[in-house]
């Protein structure tokens, strides 16, 4: 969210005891179990809980029989009560995750702890307009939610900048320009909800569990309709003053180049995008689809072989900044176009080593490994983390 702060929120509970009372120490302690609960591994067991929070482990057993009682966790018997597995229930309440594409709308439901348990995509007319589309979402995740836990908090992410909650998409997203797509939101879900570029979920996702685990910076670039990028530095995500930070497909790449659909010339993605491909295609292949364009490649079609080299190249071209700039540990590409795999990669890279300084040449470019879900799960994972949970 443009803006706003990222600190992670505590899981403490609402209460209003002075600070340094019994009653906010116990508030606080079941906090930071919860917090363990919510990261990492799905279970821990009671002792695991002790180690980690540094809490006795006589404390740990209150507090998981309290969190217990008030329906947040689940536990699970073992060698000894400090033995028993917890974990967090699903009763405790769940998430929802919602991606807005050009042409789609996906929707997931999640636990809170990121983990996705029902998920469903549409396809959108490329000029939907946002009631219609919010609608529908509404209802997606009406129809894939369990009965019994409540979705407390959404994400939604949108293939447009986004500054303070306004969506400025006139490309992409005709249908949404100009919207307060935070507030809109709210309206039709009805609970709090997180606005992001879908490029910023993707590489959230792609840094947590995808190609970037494990690394503490990473650059996701999404190349579909439009090209975009999202930046985690120092495992957190980087929006830059205004919030827009990462519109790498109007990187420009020749002033005189071809026009681009920001009114600029030469820009990345007039030269990356799928749009582009199959337009620059189309005198020489009946193509009309990525997917064909990539079965004419995969035959040995020349000038489908071409397209997506020279493609490939800009793309490294515009990586070669990125690294030059960022020093990321690797760059994810994603999106529709992470399918072309090495038809695009390996022409990416040997533009990356020709524009890149030697320092950053070797950069790894590696495909999404979440493929079209990358955005979708980011804002599973979005939602959960911003989502607070209350003894009370
Ligand atoms: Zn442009």
């Amino acid at each position: 969210m443009p803006g706003k702060p990222r600190t992670r929120r505590s899981a403490t509970s609402g209460t209003s005891a002075s600070p340094g009372s019994h009653a906010s120490l116990r508030s606080a302690n079941q906090g930071r179990v919860l917090d363990v609960l919510r990261s990492g591994e799905l279970s821990h067991t009671q002792a695991e809980l002790a180690r980690t929070t540094g809490l006795a482990p006589a404390t740990i057993s209150n507090i998981v029989r309290d969190l217990s009682a008030a329906g947040l966790v689940d536990t699970q018997a073992g060698s000894g009560r400090r033995g028993s597995s917890v974990r967090l229930s699903r009763g405790a309440g769940l998430v929802a995750g919602v991606d807005f594409g050009h042409s789609h709308v996906a929707v997931a439901i999640g636990t809170l702890t990121g983990e996705v348990i029902a998920e469903e995509r549409r396809p959108l007319e490329s000029t939907h307009a946002y009631a219609d589309s919010l609608a529908l979402a509404t209802t997606l995740i009406g129809d894939l939610s369990p009965d019994h836990a409540p979705v407390l908090r959404v994400a939604m992410g949108l293939p447009a900048p986004i500054t303070d909650n306004i969506i400025r998409g006139p490309g992409i997203l005709p249908g949404w320009n100009g919207a307060d797509g935070r507030a809109l939101a709210e309206d039709a879900f009805g609970v709090p909800v997180d606005l992001e570029n879908d490029a910023n979920l993707g590489a959230l996702a792609e840094h947590h569990k995808g190609v970037g685990r494990g690394h503490r910076s990473s650059v996701f670039v999404k190349i579909s309709s439009g090209v975009g990028a999202g930046i985690v530095l120092d495992d957190r995500l980087f929006h830059g003053a205004w919030g827009t930070a990462g519109e790498l497909g109007h990187l420009t790449l020749d002033e005189n180049g071809p026009v681009c659909r920001c009114g600029g010339r030469g820009c990345l993605e007039a030269y990356t995008s799928i749009d582009t491909l199959l337009a620059r295609t189309a005198g020489q292949l009946p193509a009309t689809t990525l997917d064909e364009l990539l079965a004419a490649a995969r035959s040995g079609e020349a000038s489908a072989l071409r397209a997506l080299e020279d493609a490939g190249l800009h793309l490294g071209w515009g990586l070669a900044g990125v690294a030059n700039l960022l020093n990321p540990e690797v760059l994810v590409i994603g999106g529709d176009m992470a399918r072309a795999g090495e038809l695009l990669l390996e022409s990416a890279r040997i533009g990356l080593r020709r524009h890149a300084l030697d320092t950053v040449a070797q950069t790894p470019v590696r495909v999404s490994a979440l493929g079209h879900r990358a955005s979708l799960l980011g804002a599973v994972l979005l939602a959960a983390e911003h989502t607070e949970l209350s003894v009370d």
